[in-house]
């Protein structure tokens, strides 16, 4: 077990003002691993100062040198690849191997990402007798979850370093260990003292106080939709910028053309990998009625396939909530095609993949994010009826659609209210922008749009 008790604020570990601490526990064997400190007002006031005193500097540092400092963290997270797929492994309960491809692998690519915008950006633009110029919105409180834990760090950091902003970040209280890598990579990367800050603490504390400071300029949030909407009242109260990534509910739909086989295998293992904790996950499947008993077969065969290769949740306290709504499911009237509320196994937070069938679209299971390994598959009648099956929650985050062609897939696809959809299992690309329709958020993160969050706009008239 090992006991921090620093925090990174203005380029050097700090003790924290108070003595509280959070324990961090393994949840593959629910052993506590180490402890971080827990911030209060006083640290959370720090960083910010830091990142006040910081921000003239990197505001006016040029785009080549800012691009440069993000290349070399690029370099440092990609040189510690393995020590933070290690880490995550150790505090998420991700396998291994998902931890070194998506949550070491995809922040060095993300990372690079704004490297290259940083080079490349305009900042200035010409309209008419006008020059418009995209300066840096300021002093950036970024607030992470822990589900996909330096992904989400990064996904903030790298955009607001690209815009000339500076941060202060607080971590998921279950994944502080991996946030204290990314401010060593930091202070390696050399990236100047009090550009990038961090407090690790808990929400209602640590957090809340982070976007009620007067001296933050725009608060980025990525978590619950519950958390995010307060989060937003607050910003929107005191005038501050704010950036909200929310939960979702995502539909794949399968249309009757589409290869059946290819989109349920895809569909569920996009539910089951990380434990089925991404907000971005197609947690609904829409199969039409003649394909529906097929299809609830070959989920239930490939979710057993899964069984013991998926981690455990993140906490106890995520297991029980999982449960709660397998339990819910099976009260409602859903039939389990795979999987169940019972514990896999007697240590560790595990929960079985879970498949529903007979699912209908007001059932509790097929309108609230669950964010463990369960999948519901409800049937549609037609078109018409699975558009509005897909568009029938509050959330609007992705979703996929799959067809016997593409452009049949991208005509529904342009009927769904929702922020992103994989046409026939389309890959991931770090460029796109990534964000909610409806209550699944306001704004976008990565590429050009998710650098623009951290830009406003200052016209020079001639
Ligand atoms: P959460 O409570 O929304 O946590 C997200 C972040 O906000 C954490 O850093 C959290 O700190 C912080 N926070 C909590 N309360 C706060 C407050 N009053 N003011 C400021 N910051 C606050 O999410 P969670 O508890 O980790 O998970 C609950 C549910 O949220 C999940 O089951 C899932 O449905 C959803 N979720 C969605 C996403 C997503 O990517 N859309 C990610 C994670 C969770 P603490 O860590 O100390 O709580
Ligand atoms: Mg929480």
């Amino acid at each position: 077990m090992k006991a921090y008790d620093g925090m990174y604020i203005g380029g050097a570990w700090r003790p924290a003002a108070g003595p509280d601490v959070i324990e961090v526990v393994n949840p593959a064997d629910e052993q506590v691993i180490a402890t971080v400190p827990a911030g209060t007002v006083e640290d959370v006031d720090a960083a910010v100062r830091a990142a006040r005193t910081a921000l003239p500097a990197w505001a006016a540092t040029p785009p080549a040198e800012r691009a440069a400092r993000l290349a070399a963290l690029r370099d440092v997270l990609a040189a510690r690849q393995e020590e933070i797929a290690e880490t995550v492994t150790a505090e998420l309960g991700a396998p291994l191997k998902l931890s070194g491809t998506v949550h070491a692998g995809v922040p060095v690519a993300v990372a690079g990402s704004y490297a290259e915008l940083a080079a490349t950006y305009a900042f200035e633009e010409r309209v008419g007798n006008s020059t418009v110029l995209h300066e840096p919105v300021g002093v950036v409180g970024a607030i992470t979850p822990w589900n996909y834990p330096l992904h989400q760090i990064v996904a903030k950091a790298a955009p607001a370093l690209a815009a000339g902003c500076t941060l202060v970040v607080k971590p998921a209280e279950d994944t502080p260990l991996v946030a204290r890598l990314f401010a060593e990579a930091v202070h390696e990367a050399g990236i100047p003292a009090g550009v990038v800050n961090l407090v690790t603490g808990l929400g209602p504390v640590a957090g809340q106080v982070l976007a009620e400071h007067q001296d933050v300029d725009l608060v980025s949030f990525t978590g619950s939709t519950a958390v995010g909407r307060r989060i937003g009242a607050i910003a929107t109260g005191m005038v501050k910028k704010v950036a909200l990534e929310l939960g979702g509910k995502s539909a794949n739909v399968v249309l009757p053309s589409a290869d059946l086989a290819r989109a349920v295998n895809v569909g569920v293992a996009n539910v089951m990998s990380n434990s089925g904790q991404t907000c971005s996950a197609w947690t609904r499947m829409l199969v039409h009625r003649d394909r529906y008993d097929e299809a609830v077969e070959l989920a239930a065969a490939a979710a057993a396939k899964y069984g013991d290769r998926i981690g455990p949740v993140v906490s106890a306290r995520q297991r029980d909530r999982v449960r709660g709504y397998i339990e819910k499911g099976l009260a409602e009237g859903a039939r389990l095609a795979a999987g169940g509320p019972e514990a896999p196994r007697e240590k560790g937070f595990y929960v079985s993949p879970t498949v529903f069938a007979d699912v209908t679209p007001e059932m509790t299971i097929a309108q609230e994010e669950i964010f463990g390994p369960v999948l519901s598959v409800l049937r549609y009648d037609d078109e018409d009826d699975a558009l509005r099956i897909a568009n029938g929650t509050v959330y609007g985050l992705a979703g996929a659609v799959w067809a016997g062609d593409e452009t049949e897939a991208v005509a529904f696809a342009r009927r769904m209210d929702t922020g992103q959809v994989d046409i026939n299992g389309g890959r991931f690309n770090p460029l796109a922008p990534f964000g909610g329709y409806k209550q699944s958020g306001v704004g976008r993160e990565l590429g050009a749009h998710g650098l623009s969050e951290y830009l406003q706009t200052k016209s020079l008239q001639f």
